[in-house]
Order: structure tokens, then C-alpha cells, then sequence
């Protein structure tokens, strides 16, 4: 038998290389050699941002590439990002391997490729090079599934070959799936019409590389996801895949996090304290931001709220910050994981990323759902009307979320126990899913084997 070694490679967005960095730590301490593929403009952020007591396992190395793009340039932006990286990637990829395979170790010889799935074109390099690959979704099993149905959802006139939706509409995508408004599918909700339809043929191109997998693996567990999986049995959840559940530290981060706001959560009260964050993509106008921080103030309780340095432009200090300097803390990234783990958290107002669903999940807390674009209308979905372990907050006549709609909801969450209740049923079937011989755990298990070619 070769000795296993994985090329790993994320989407380079940071809630896709969190979780591929977590998986990466399981590979190794199974033994697997892996070696993480950022752009070199992730590697930088990923690594400047390591914290010093951070220390990676001998089998893992993190190389990385050039993106296509020129320094200063948006990498935010879907029009250009995707389109450099296919341009440029596929054949440095391939010259990395080349060169790995050359280095005649037996140990150094790359035996697998596992990819997140928007980093498709992957597999074809694989394919090329003869290498065993597997795909890796680190998001919702129902927002690859709504992928996967892209050519059925065309066929039936819910959507334009641009994924507009015809009207709005309730659509399941199989009997067993909760229904998902057609407003709301994975590659909607950011930007102008321009923007969706290159997100659109992202996606399309995704849903069409994947076929060329022979592994699917997704951050998700059956107990979150039923409907889905029982639907898409190809689609195998392995999640949630969490430092926490391995009381380590996360990994990965693109910003230096700022852990002093753990010893202020140690002063707040059980079950106090706000917590807001919103990721690493959303972005806040004025109005919005103002409003958010006029609501906060008004429910007169502890909050914690992540402003990233690029979060929103030019606030205006009106005072807030000395009004609520005896409450509430304002940080510019946080360790987001161990504060959702913290006792005197008690809800957490989100974008509904799947990873912060993930941790607020597996932390048994309940939700302030905020969505901001793609998938994260699904997961808000999952959290409001199936599980039931949170509210939305609705936008008024203006598109704006009010402070009074910021502050009634919220008490109406934290007053109403049986969110609690939900959130604390829902984390200990998902903890029973990763545990030894849960399901997530069975379908790691039967990943690693396939992995070192053993016969699963
Ligand atoms: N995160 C963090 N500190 C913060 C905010 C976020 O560590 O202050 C982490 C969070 O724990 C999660 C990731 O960043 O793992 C964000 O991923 P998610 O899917 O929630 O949102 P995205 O950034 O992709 O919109």
C-alpha cells in the first residue's frame, strides 16, 4: 500500500478555508499527508494571522499558487476572482504535482486530490493526471443539492438560462426537502443581474465538475439535513467538522483574532451576553450599521459585535461607543468558536454562514438571523422554519432593519425559552452524529479508508 498523500485545495474565501484547514488536521492525525493549496494571497492572510503557540503537524505543508489576479485587485469580486483563477491555476497546479511526484520519496508522491467543489476545474486536472479525487462541500448539503437541480429548475420555467427566477415562488426540490423560495436560490441575492449570472455559471460549471468525483463528502450531518441527504445519498455528510469538537484552535483565520474579549465575556452574567458577527463578506451601508448599533443599545444587554476593519465606510461617532462602553465590546475579528462555546453567550445574531450555523448549532444556541446573500437564505431557512431555533429580523417599507425591530426581536428570542429548548435538542444530535460510530463519524471513518485505499 503507498503511503496516503492529499492535495487539499479551498475556494479562497475564508469560510471555505476554516473548514478545509479543520479537515486537513483530521487527515493528518489519521496519518495522511497533506499538502494545502491557498492562492498566494490566502497563504499570506492565513499565515500572518497564525497565532505564535500554533504549530502544524509535520505531515502537513501549506504551499500555495498565484491567483491570476494583480496585487490590489478586488478578491472579492465574483466577476474577476473565478475567471483568473481558471486561467492561471489548473496548469500551476499541475506543475506542483509534477514536481512533488518527481521528488522520488515514495512518501512525497500526491495519491489523492480533494477540492472544494467551487474549485471544480480540479478534477479534470486530477482526471488528467490519473489521481484519485474527492470533492469537498463546505456548505449546506440542500445548496448543492439546489445545484444539482440547475437543469431541472430550467427545464420546468422556474428560472432563465441566467438563474433569474420567472416569479417568485415555493419550490422543493424533492418531496423530502423542505421548500425554498425561488428569490432566495444559492446564487442569488448579492449584486446586480450581472454579477448573478456569472455566480450562476460558477455554479453551473461546479454542478457539472463534481460528476467527475469519486467522492463526496460535505460539512453537514444527517440530523440537520435529512430531507437532503435521504434525497442525495451521494452527497455523504462528515460534519460538523470543528476544532471545538476537538477542543482545538481553529485554524486558517485571514484575521489576527482578538481574544481579550474572552476574559470581558468571563465578567458578563450566564446567558447575557449578544453576539453579533457576520462573517467575512458582508458589508454594512451607514444607515444600516447606524440602525444596528442604535438597536443594540436599546436592549440595554451585554453585546459582543465583530466590526471588521472592512466592514462598513465612514461611521459616524455619535457617542455610541462611550454610552455603551460599560456593556458592550467591539472587536475587529473574534475567536468566534470559543466565544459561541462561552457560558455567558446567549444568542447569536448571524449572517447565517454555514460555518457560524455550524458553531452556533453545535454550541446550543439560538439565533438572530440576518442573512446577507447565496446560500445563506437557505440555512436562515433551516433556522426559522424547520428547526425553529431562532427569528429573522425583517426589513421595513425601506429595506432597512430597524432598531426597534432589532431590539423587539431579540427579546422576543431571549424571552421565549423554547428556542433554548430546540437549539439544546439540536446541538446533542449533532454531537451525537460526530461521536465514535454517529454517522458523521461512520462516513469519516469509510473517507479515511478510501483515502489509504483500503476497500470501504
Ligand atoms: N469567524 C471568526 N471570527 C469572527 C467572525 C467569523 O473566527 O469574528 C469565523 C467563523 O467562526 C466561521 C468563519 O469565520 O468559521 C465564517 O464563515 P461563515 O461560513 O460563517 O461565513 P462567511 O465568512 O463565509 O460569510
Amino acid at each position: 500500500m503507498r503511503k496516503p498523500h492529499a492535495i487539499l485545495v479551498p475556494y479562497p474565501a475564508q469560510g471555505h478555508v476554516i473548514p478545509m484547514m479543520e479537515l486537513m488536521q483530521r487527515l493528518v492525525k489519521h496519518g495522511v499527508k497533506v499538502t494545502f493549496v491557498n492562492t498566494n494571497f490566502t497563504h499570506k492572510l492565513v499565515t500572518d494571522a497564525f497565532s505564535e503557540d500554533e504549530k502544524l503537524n509535520d505531515l502537513a505543508s501549506l504551499v500555495s499558487l498565484p491567483d491570476g489576479l494583480e496585487t490590489g485587485e478586488d478578491r472579492n469580486d465574483f466577476g474577476k476572482l473565478p475567471d483568473a483563477i481558471f486561467r492561471v491555476m489548473p496548469e500551476k497546479l499541475e506543475e506542483m504535482i509534477k514536481e512533488l511526484n518527481a521528488k522520488g520519496d515514495d512518501f512525497e508522491k500526491v495519491t489523492c486530490i480533494v477540492a472544494d467543489i467551487c474549485m471544480g476545474w480540479v478534477f479534470e486536472v486530477a482526471k488528467k493526471m490519473k489521481i484519485r479525487k474527492a470533492a469537498f462541500w463546505p456548505a449546506a448539503a440542500i445548496s448543492l443539492a439546489s445545484l444539482f437541480c440547475i437543469p431541472k429548475l430550467l427545464e420546468d420555467g422556474i428560472i432563465d438560462n441566467k438563474g433569474t427566477p420567472m416569479k417568485k415562488q415555493m419550490v422543493q426540490l424533492s418531496p423530502t426537502m423542505p421548500a425554498i423560495s425561488s428569490l432566495e436560490f444559492t446564487w442569488l441575492g448579492i449584486g446586480d443581474l450581472k454579477t448573478q449570472e456569472i455566480l450562476f455559471n460558477l455554479m453551473v460549471k461546479a454542478s457539472e465538475f463534481v460528476t467527475l468525483a469519486d467522492f463526496t463528502i460535505c460539512n453537514s450531518t444527517y440530523e440537520l439535513e435529512k430531507g437532503t441527504f435521504t434525497s442525495y445519498p451521494e452527497i455523504l455528510p462528515v460534519g460538523p467538522l470543528l476544532a471545538s469538537n476537538r477542543v482545538a484552535n481553529q485554524i486558517g483565520h485571514f484575521w489576527k483574532e482578538d481574544s481579550t474579549c474572552l476574559a470581558w465575556l468571563d465578567q458578563q452574567p450566564a446567558r447575557s451576553v449578544i453576539y453579533v458577527a457576520f462573517g467575512s463578506f458582508t458589508l454594512f451601508d451607514r444607515t444600516q450599521f447606524d440602525e444596528l448599533a442604535h438597536g443594540l443599545e436599546m436592549t440595554n444587554m451585554p453585546f459582543l459585535w465583530v466590526v471588521r476593519s472592512d466592514m462598513v465606510k465612514d461611521t459616524q461617532n455619535d457617542g455610541f461607543d462611550d454610552r455603551v462602553k460599560s456593556r458592550g465590546r467591539i472587536v475587529g475579528w473574534a475567536p468566534q468558536q470559543k466565544v459561541l462555546k462561552h457560558p455567558s453567550v446567549g444568542c447569536f445574531v448571524s449572517h447565517c454562514g454555514w460555518n457560524s450555523v455550524l458553531e452556533g448549532v453545535s454550541c446550543g444556541l439560538p439565533f438572530m438571523c440576518w442573512p446577507y446573500f447565496s446560500d445563506q437564505f437557505a440555512n436562515r431557512m433551516y433556522i426559522s422554519d424547520v428547526w425553529k431555533t431562532g427569528l429573522v429580523f425583517d426589513k421595513d417599507e425601506s429595506g432597512i432593519v430597524s432598531r426597534e425591530e432589532i431590539k423587539n426581536k431579540i427579546e422576543q428570542l431571549l424571552g421565549n425559552d423554547e428556542f433554548k429548548v430546540r437549539a439544546i435538542d439540536l446541538k446533542e444530535k449533532v454531537a451525537v452524529a460526530v461521536s465514535k460510530g454517529g454517522h458523521s463519524d461512520k462516513n469519516f471513518s469509510n473517507f479515511i479508508d478510501w483515502i489509504q485505499e483500503k476497500d470501504t
